[in-house]
């Protein structure tokens, strides 16, 4: 399966966290780990997958 990502709100990577009244989100894959994106903007320039791609495979 290949999945298209134009904003951190369809990504897989796109984690959340913080507080019910506050919550934060970040990315998964980031360095550093769990950098704040905005899912409601655009991908961030730094966004790993704009140069490379992640497979995520399982291994049995
Ligand atoms: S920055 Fe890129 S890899 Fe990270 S959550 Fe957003 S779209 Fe996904």
């Amino acid at each position: 399966m290949i999945k298209i990502v134009k904003s951190c709100k369809d990504c897989p990577f796109c984690c959340t966290g913080g507080t019910p009244e506050a919550p934060q989100w970040g990315c998964n894959v980031s360095t550093p780990a769990l950098r704040l994106v905005d899912p409601e903007a655009e991908r961030p320039r730094w966004c790993i997958l704009r140069n490379e791609q992640y497979i995520v495979r399982e291994f049995a």
